[in-house]
């Protein structure tokens, strides 16, 4: 039996970002959430969509553009028809879309919880000498690479810092601080846990939580 363990996580965040915008009716910069509602205008062959969010002060509103007088007949059916319905997956999609929030809205708090579904890509050994993790992040993430790992593998950050030092973590790609940056889509992290502890990471690595 191999001596390495192989791991996916996909990290997603708790919540959606919130975007930083100028309220009307409160009068300041503040914090909007996504209400969850969809608005619809159809006028003639031209459609608008909006998803609403509302301002955490006072619950002003906010439109974020999702669709700007498009033509009826350049939309796929099944999105306007999600649209029109006020589908919640689809509200839900639209509010994790960082990068299309961004557009409209420069400024955003991200999430910086995560949740983590973990895949195991080979078997558990008993004895595991070498752990490779693979992150896998679909919507852009706040979160440090640094408190994902103390926060998964259950150690503390001085520890993950330490590993990191004395060559027993490494990051890929490469780069200077890597820990202390946000976790990026496909970074690569091989540790090679010291026997006192190799028990714990990989089963934390692992399983999480739920460690049989
Ligand atoms: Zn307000």
């Amino acid at each position: 039996m191999s001596e390495n363990l192989f791991v996916k996580w996909t990290i997603l965040p708790q919540e959606p970002p919130q975007p930083l915008l100028y309220c009307k009716r409160c009068g300041g910069t503040r914090n909007f959430r996504s209400s969850g509602k969809i608005r619809v205008n159809a006028n003639g062959k031209r459609v608008d969509a909006w998803l609403v969010y509302k301002c955490m002060s006072c619950d002003g509103t906010w439109n974020r553009p999702v669709l700007e007088r498009q033509s009826v007949r350049s939309i796929d059916p099944l999105l306007l028809a999600s649209l029109c319905a006020n589908d919640a997956k689809l509200a839900d999609r639209l509010a994790f879309d960082v990068e299309g929030l961004r557009r409209w809205a420069p400024h955003l708090k991200e999430a910086s919880n995560a949740v983590v579904a973990r895949e195991l890509l080979s078997e558990t050994p008993a004895r595991p000498l070498e752990l490779r993790i693979l992150c896998v992040v679909p919507c852009h993430m706040a979160l440090r690479l640094d408190r994902l790992l103390a926060d998964e593998l259950r150690i503390p950050r001085s520890r993950i810092h330490a590993l990191e030092k004395s060559g027993a973590l490494v990051v890929f790609p490469s780069a200077s601080r890597a820990l202390r940056k946000p976790v990026r889509d496909g970074t690569k992290l091989l540790i090679r846990p010291p026997a006192e502890d190799a028990d714990w990471i990989a089963r934390s690595a692992a399983y999480g939580d739920d460690c049989p």
